[in-house]
C-alpha cells in the first residue's frame, strides 16, 4: 500500500506549478517566441510583482507621509486617527491567526506519517537551534567590537517606559513549560499563565518572623500560542491514528484551513495601505529621535547591523550551501511578508502572509509551510536572540561589569532559550530580556533604555525572525525533494510500522494513492514488506 501525499500544491500567484526551482513572481518569464517589446515586458514584470512593489512603496510613502505630517503640530487624537488604517490591518491579521495556526497544524500533522513528522520536526528544530545560536553569537561579537555601552548614557532622563515585573529565572522557564500545557483551550486563545509573587510571613524558630516570596499563578492578557501549537500538533497526530473515524474531522480542518487562506489572499491586497499608515503613524508619534540616536545610536546600530549580517549573509549563505539555489530569489519571493513584518513588528501577524508567499512564490509545499511556519513563528526568533545578546552585553558595559567566559556562554544559552519564550508580538523579546539579565546578575531596570528604542530595533528584529522561519521551510522542502530523488521515487519513503488500517486509512483525504493499488486486498498483501511514502 504505497501512498503519497499530494505535493502538487506548489503554485505561483499566476497559478503555474514550480516543483523543482523556487522562483519569485515574474522572475521566471522565458520568452520562446519573438522578443516582446520592452514596454510589454516591463508591464508584465510590474503586473507579476505588483503586490511586492505596492508593499515596498507603502513603506517608503509611509515614511515620507510621516516625516511631512510630523512638522504639523498634531494632537494625540489626530495621531491615533492617522494610524487607523494600519490598526485595521493588524486587527485583520490577528483575527486570522488562531484559525490559521490551529487548522493548519491539525491538518498538517494529520497528513504526515508520525515518523516523517518526527523527522521533519527534528530537522526544523535543529536548524532553528543552530541559526538562533549563530545569531546570538553575532550579537555578542558585534557588541564587544563596537562597545556601545562605553559612552555615557543618562539613564534617568527621558527613558521612562515601564519595566517588566521582576521574575525569577526558574519561574520564567516553568511558566514556559506550563504554557505548553494550557489548562483551558478557550482561555489559551487570549490569556497565558504568568507567575506573580506574594509575600508570606512565617514564624521561625526563636520567635523570628521570616518573609517568604511565594510564587502564585496569574493569567495575563495575550494569546498562549505555544499551548495552541502543541495541542494542534498532538490533536492532528491523534486524528491520524483514528484512521477512517478521524477523516471527517481532518477534512473539516483542511477546508477550514483553505478558506482561511482565501481570506489571507484578500487581506494581502490591503497590506500595502495598512503598512503605509502603520509606518506613517509611528513616525508621527515618535519622540525626539535626535536625542535617542545621540545616546543610544551605537546600540541601535549594533542591533540593525547584526540583523543585516544574519539576514543578508548568514541565513542566505546556509541556504545556498545546502540547496545550491539562489537565496536572494527566495528572499524576493517573501518580500511582501518581510515588509509586513517591518510594518507590524509581529511574527504572528505576519504568519498568514508568509505562508501565502512561500507557497505561491517559492515553491514550498503546503504540507511543509503550514506545518513548519506556525511552529517557527512561535519558537524560532533569531532576531530576538540577537538583539537580546546585544542588549545584555550593552547593559553590562553600561554598568562597567566585565563579562567572563562563563557569563558570555550563559548569555548565549539563555538568549536562545528565552527567544523561544518570546511572544511573536511587538516588544515580545524585551519582556524575556529580563531572564538573561537576571541570569548574569545585571539590573533589570536598565531595560527601560532598551524599551525606549525598541520600536525601531523590533522592526528589523521581526523581519529576521520571520525570515529564519521561511528559510527553515525552504530547507525542509529541499530535504524532502532530495530524499525523494535519492530513493528513486517521486516522494520519500519511510519504513512503516504498526497497524496500518488504523494509522493510515486507505482513503485518507490528504493522501493520494500511488501506482493505482488502492484495493484493500492489494494493500494488505503489501503490508508486510512495503513502506509508506510520506512526503
Ligand atoms: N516583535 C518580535 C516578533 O514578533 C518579537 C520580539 O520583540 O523580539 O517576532
Amino acid at each position: 500500500m504505497a501512498e503519497t501525499i499530494d505535493m502538487d500544491d506548489r503554485k505561483t500567484f499566476n497559478g503555474e506549478a514550480h516543483m523543482d526551482e523556487p522562483m519569485a513572481n515574474g522572475l521566471n518569464t522565458h520568452t520562446k517566441s519573438s522578443p516582446e517589446p520592452l514596454s510589454r515586458r516591463v508591464l508584465k514584470a510590474v503586473k507579476a510583482n505588483l503586490l511586492v512593489i505596492l508593499t515596498v512603496a507603502g513603506v517608503i510613502v509611509g515614511v515620507l507621509i510621516g516625516l511631512c505630517v510630523r512638522n504639523v503640530a498634531l494632537t494625540q487624537t489626530q495621531t491615533i486617527y492617522i494610524g487607523f488604517p494600519g490598526e485595521l490591518l493588524i486587527r485583520l491579521l490577528k483575527m486570522i491567526i488562531i484559525p490559521l495556526v490551529v487548522c493548519s497544524l491539525v491538518s498538517g500533522a494529520a497528513s504526515i506519517d508520525p515518523k516523517a513528522l518526527g523527522k521533519l520536526g527534528g530537522w526544523a528544530m535543529l536548524f532553528f537551534l543552530v541559526t538562533t545560536l549563530i545569531a546570538s553569537s553575532i550579537g555578542v561579537a558585534i557588541t564587544f567590537i563596537v562597545s556601545p555601552g562605553s559612552v555615557a548614557v543618562n539613564k534617568t532622563s527621558g527613558f521612562d517606559d515601564t519595566v517588566p515585573a521582576h521574575k525569577e529565572v526558574v519561574d520564567s522557564f516553568l511558566d514556559l513549560i506550563r504554557n505548553i500545557f494550557p489548562s483551558n483551550l478557550v482561555s489559551a486563545a487570549f490569556q497565558s499563565y504568568a507567575t506573580a509573587y506574594k509575600l508570606v510571613n512565617k514564624n521561625g524558630t526563636g520567635g523570628n518572623i521570616t518573609v517568604e516570596k511565594v510564587p502564585i499563578g496569574t493569567d495575563q492578557d495575550g494569546m498562549n500560542i505555544l499551548g495552541l501549537v502543541v495541542f494542534a500538533i498532538v490533536f492532528g497526530v491523534a486524528l491520524r491514528k483514528l484512521g477512517e473515524e478521524g477523516e471527517i474531522l481532518i477534512k473539516f480542518f483542511n477546508s477550514f484551513n483553505e478558506a482561511t487562506m482565501v481570506l489571507v489572499s484578500w487581506i494581502m491586497w490591503y497590506a500595502p495601505l495598512g503598512i503605509m499608515f502603520l509606518v506613517a503613524g509611528k513616525i508621527v508619534e515618535m519622540e525626539d529621535v535626535g536625542k535617542l540616536f545621540a545616546s543610544l545610536g551605537k546600540y541601535i546600530a549594533c542591533c540593525i547591523v547584526g540583523h543585516a549580517i544574519h539576514g543578508l549573509l548568514v541565513l542566505p549563505g546556509i541556504y545556498f550551501v545546502i540547496t545550491r539555489k539562489n537565496p536572494y530569489t527566495f528572499l524576493w519571493g517573501i518580500l511582501t511578508a518581510l515588509a509586513t513584518a517591518f510594518g507590524t513588528s509581529s511574527s504572528s501577524a505576519t504568519l498568514p502572509l508568509m505562508m501565502k508567499c512561500v507557497e505561491e512564490n517559492n515553491g514550498i509545499s503546503k504540507h511543509i509551510s503550514r506545518f513548519i511556519l506556525p511552529i517557527g513563528a512561535t519558537v524560532n526568533m533569531d532576531g530576538a536572540a540577537l538583539f537580546q545578546c546585544v542588549a545584555a552585553v550593552f547593559i553590562a558595559q553600561l554598568n562597567k561589569t566585565s563579562l567572563n567566559f562563563v557569563q558570555v556562554i550563559t548569555i548565549l544559552v539563555t538568549a536562545t532559550a528565552s527567544s523561544v519564550g518570546a511572544a511573536g508580538i511587538p516588544a515580545g523579546g524585551v519582556l524575556t530580556l529580563a531572564i538573561i539579565l537576571e541570569a548574569i546578575g545585571l539590573p533589570t531596570s536598565d531595560i527601560s533604555l532598551i524599551l525606549a528604542v525598541d520600536w525601531i530595533v523590533d522592526r528589523t528584529c521581526t523581519v529576521l525572525n520571520v525570515e529564519g522561519d521561511a528559510f527553515g521551510a525552504g530547507l525542509l522542502q529541499h530535504f524532502v525533494d532530495r530524499t525523494s530523488k535519492r530513493e528513486g521515487a517521486e516522494l520519500s519513503e519511510v519504513a512503516f510500522e504498526g497497524d496500518v488500517s488504523a494509522a493510515a486509512p486507505e482513503h485518507s483525504p490528504l493522501i493520494e494513492k500511488r501506482g493505482g493499488r488502492d484495493d484493500a486486498e492489494g494493500g494488505k498483501a503489501e503490508l508486510s514488506t512495503n513502506k509508506e511514502s510520506v512526503m
